[in-house]
């Protein structure tokens, strides 16, 4: 049996699924030391599908950055953080908004939130206790 033969297409099997990550690593240094597991977790979803998703998302603003520059100059107001759900979590542009809302969710759903930094410094964002 040829081994170098056999083995070459689990090779480019895992290449292709570790793509995602090699992609982070390279557009954010910051990250280039990160474990696959780690990535995940610092963009807070649970496997490499919804990173692919993220990406693309990415893709799409950076597309559209280049195509708006100036537009998208004036109004940058998103940022590429992810709830436990997979969805886009809001970005507070200035923290007394999200503390406002804060107020406002205890008062009228009981539910209790808490405010942290975005990890992009865009802004702030609020988590479930
Ligand atoms: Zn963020």
């Amino acid at each position: 049996m040829n081994l170098k033969k056999s083995l070459k297409p689990i090779k480019k099997k895992l290449s292709n699924r570790d793509k995602p990550f090699i992609i982070i690593r390279q557009l954010y240094t910051h990250l280039s030391d990160l474990s696959n597991k780690e990535i995940l977790d610092y963009y807070n979803v649970k496997n490499i599908k919804a990173l692919e998703q993220h990406i693309e998302h990415i893709k799409k603003i950076l597309k559209n950055q280049i195509e708006n520059y100036k537009e998208e100059l004036e109004e940058i107001n998103g940022c590429f953080c992810m709830d436990s759900r997979g969805e886009f979590k809001y970005l507070y542009n200035r923290k007394k908004e999200a503390t406002d809302q804060i107020e406002y969710s205890l008062k009228t759903k009981q539910l209790k939130l808490i405010l942290y930094p975005c990890p992009y410094h865009c802004g702030w964002h609020l988590s479930r206790l």
